[in-house]
């Protein structure tokens, strides 16, 4: 039972954040952490080089950050990393925001994680008011899974699912499409997923930072492929449902579950972008798919009042591009940016 109630409109908030093509910013991923017990193989490199602790905004930036957010029209707030539950004392930064989903102010507090601390947190964050978690889970088979995610124990997440299910979580699986690794499974996972009353999401692979060990264009299968694949063995009816995201929702007839797909590249979505997304040393980047950003932590830093974090936010917001160049071929081999997705927080 989450007892926080739905927002209220107050005619004393702030102006909203509006950038420089009409749309409204109410939407803040937020990655408190760079670092993860994973090293899955198309995010990070084996031997990441992690940032030094003392760059980190400590958790009460973090949560003075998001207020000024929320001050200005933020209506969503997702916590994320590297692997956000891996940050020491996480669960008071979400103590902390659940006070604006008591007053209303916010809609939605959620985070996106690879499960392995699911089993310890899922209570305490639902008691939070967090009614929704995106898991991330690439494959059904633990061999594959210790291969992919270099790391990661399946059992482990698996337990982290169902212990967030029994919290009364709602659970969305997220699966990157792998050419190759996880092809044969988007079916299986499917099943999986509605079998468990979740949302099953793909999302194509997109060319953040350098990876070891492959090329981007070796791992990259566009959606249209894992959408073939699920035609052939279900019956998939449009439907209108959105989450405020790119991802475009199909109904599974045979299994009444919802499948969403994530095309950053073979379908730009950038057009009804209302996001932006802060790293944990406070760099708030307008766009996942340009170098452009803005550093919050000076600012923050400057003053106690906020003043100078709130004009720092304002100018940036005006910087927000119309949308990302993500090209993925033979002959563009460098990333698209150069920032891994544990970086920018995805
Ligand atoms: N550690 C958490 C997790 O794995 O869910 C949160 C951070 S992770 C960077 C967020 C999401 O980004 C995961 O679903 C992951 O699969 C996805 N991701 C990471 N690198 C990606 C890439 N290069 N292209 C597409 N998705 C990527
Ligand atoms: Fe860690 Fe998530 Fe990146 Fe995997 S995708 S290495 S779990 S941050």
């Amino acid at each position: 039972m989450n007892p926080h109630p739905k927002i209220a409109f107050d005619p004393t908030a702030a102006a909203p954040l509006i950038d420089p093509f009409g749309r409204a910013i109410s939407y803040v991923r937020l990655s408190v952490t760079d670092r993860c017990d994973f090293r899955c193989v198309y995010c990070m490199s084996e031997h990441m080089q992690f940032l030094p602790r003392r760059d980190l905004l400590t958790l009460e930036e973090l949560d003075r950050l998001c207020a000024v957010f929320i001050e200005r029209g933020a209506r969503k707030l997702r916590i994320t990393g590297g692997e956000p539950l891996m940050r020491r004392d996480i669960l008071s930064l979400f103590r902390l925001l659940s006070r604006h989903l008591v007053s209303g102010k916010l809609g939605e507090l959620t985070l996106t994680t690879n499960g392995s601390q699911l089993e310890r947190y899922a209570e305490a964050l639902a008691d939070c008011g967090v009614e929704r978690v995106n898991v991330s889970l690439d494959t059904l088979d633990p061999e594959r899974f210790r291969q992919l995610t270099r790391t990661g124990e399946h059992a482990r997440v698996l337990a982290g699912v169902d212990a967030a299910l029994r919290a009364g979580l709602a659970v969305k699986l997220n699966a990157v499409a792998l050419k190759g690794v996880n092809e044969t499974e988007f079916v299986e996972l499917t099943r999986f997923a509605h079998g468990r009353g979740m949302d099953m999401t793909f999302i194509e692979v997109m060319p953040l930072g350098e990876i070891d060990g492959g090329e981007r264009i070796d791992q990259y299968i566009p959606l249209s492929r894992v959408r073939e694949r699920l035609a052939e063995q279900f019956t998939l009816d449009e439907i209108d449902y959105r989450t405020g995201g790119p991802a475009r929702y199909m109904r599974v007839a045979e299994t009444g579950g919802r499948v969403g797909f994530i095309t950053p590249l073979s379908h730009n979505f950038c057009e009804s972008c209302n996001r932006v997304r802060v790293t944990c040393t406070g760099t708030l980047y307008m766009c996942l798919g340009q170098e452009d950003a803005a550093d919050l932590r000076a600012p923050l830093r400057a003053d106690a009042s906020d003043a100078s974090l709130r004009a720092a936010i304002d100018a940036a917001i005006l910087r927000k591009p119309k949308g990302h160049d993500f090209v993925i071929d033979r002959a563009t081999r460098a990333p698209a940016v150069s920032r891994h997705m544990s970086t920018t927080g995805g």
